[in-house]
């Protein structure tokens, strides 16, 4: 018997090559609990799609091994291990009615008139389409067919469901509404989600935790508001959110901080986050909004820098501004109305609290 604290779906050593030379995931471990919405987030080519046909059971795992609720699964075929799927390009059947594209799962499953008819009203009801159920899909528009395709999934109540890129297709403002109305779906009917999408803004708005992807690895695997604060390295502070870089080299290190020349020959107190020792070479990360411009009140790091464009957003101001041997560095200046009139090619100073300066391995 399983305890609630046992993963739900566990993969275990997995790794997946296609042509038997070039590993696409590389030692995957990671652990998903019941009820979890799960993100799988990474550029392009980084093995997301890899992992959740291994998961549907639609591509064997080259070495290592899956589990389901407790059980190994690399030998069950997809049809039996009773996972919901979305992708980006729906499929519904062309031919049948809405209604008749959520029976056919039910129907597939040997189920009675009476309850397929119950609980495709139910599915319906869920994604606010009860009056289209006789619509065909090519009478619907792109976001009420992806709709579908989410109720299509759901209806026979799986205990996984898989999304691949599923909100892809849609533009910006229905592919917004249908991220709050899956994870408000996801919530309702505490049903696990592994999820996968390129878009961070879409992995922080939907997940509880989101594993990032690159080059077949698990870069780091935490909580949307943990990824953005305290990104483990390089690749995770420039993939999730704005980032500005400053290269150096660490001087010296005292417990949880490091002092680091810049490149540029400033010397600033950071986070030691991801070096090793005195003369590693590394890639400093600060957020735009964690920096000040002329700042008013005491900082652990102040120095000299030039304006060298200013871009007006309204609720803030986009300045960029040379300093530490970076001139694309990017501050978010709040609008405020007794700021002082700023202007490209002002000499001003740029401050920060170490804690917001991260040291991380050096991306050159
Ligand atoms: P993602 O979903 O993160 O974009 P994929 O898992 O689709 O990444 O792809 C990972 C790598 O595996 C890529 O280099 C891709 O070209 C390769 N790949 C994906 N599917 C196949 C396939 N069916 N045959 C051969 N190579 C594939
Ligand atoms: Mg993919």
């Amino acid at each position: 018997m399983n305890s609630s604290a046992d993963p739900f779906v566990s993969f275990r050593e997995v790794q997946k090559s296609y042509d038997g030379e070039i590993l696409v995931v590389k030692n995957l471990n990671l652990d998903i609990a019941k009820g979890e919405f799960l993100t799988m987030l990474g550029p392009s080519g980084s093995g997301k799609s890899t992992c959740l046909m291994m998961l549907a059971g639609f591509e064997p795992a080259t070495n290592g091994e899956i589990y389901l609720g407790g059980r190994p699964i690399n030998k069950v075929p997809p049809h039996k291990r009773g996972i919901g799927m979305v992708f980006q390009n729906y499929a519904l059947f062309p031919h049948m009615s809405v209604s008749e594209n959520l029976a056919y799962p039910l129907q597939v499953r040997k189920m009675s008139g009476a309850d397929v008819k119950a609980k495709v009203k139910r599915a319906l009801d869920m994604v606010e389409l009860g009056d289209f159920g006789d619509r065909r899909p090519a009478q619907l528009s792109g976001g009420q067919q992806q709709r579908v395709a989410v109720a299509r999934a759901l209806v026979f109540e799986p205990d996984l469901v898989l999304m691949d890129e599923p909100l892809g297709a849609l533009d910006k403002q229905l592919r917004e509404q249908m991220q709050y109305e899956i994870k408000h779906i996801h919530e309702q009917l505490g049903v696990t989600v592994v999820y996968v999408t390129h878009d961070q803004t879409e992995a922080l708005t939907m997940s509880d935790r989101v594993a990032v992807f690159n080059d077949g690895v698990i870069q780091q695997l935490s909580t949307p508001d943990d990824l953005y604060e305290r990104p483990q390295n390089a690749f995770v502070a420039q993939f999730i959110g704005e980032n500005n870089t400053l290269s150096g080299t660490v001087e010296h290190i005292d417990g949880s901080k490091c002092t680091v020349k810049t490149d540029g020959g400033d010397t600033v107190i950071a986070e030691k986050v991801n070096v090793d020792k005195v003369g590693d070479r590394t890639t400093l990360s600060l957020r735009p909004e964690r920096v000040e411009l002329d700042p008013s009140s005491a900082m652990d790091d102040v120095l000299p820098g030039k304006i060298e464009e200013l871009i007006y957003l309204g609720d803030h101001i986009r300045v960029r501004v040379d300093v530490a041997g970076n001139d694309e560095f990017i501050v978010k200046v709040r609008n405020r109305s007794d700021m002082r009139p700023l202007a490209a090619g002002q000499a001003v100073q740029i401050g920060w609290n170490s804690s917001d300066c991260k040291a991380l391995d050096f991306t050159g």
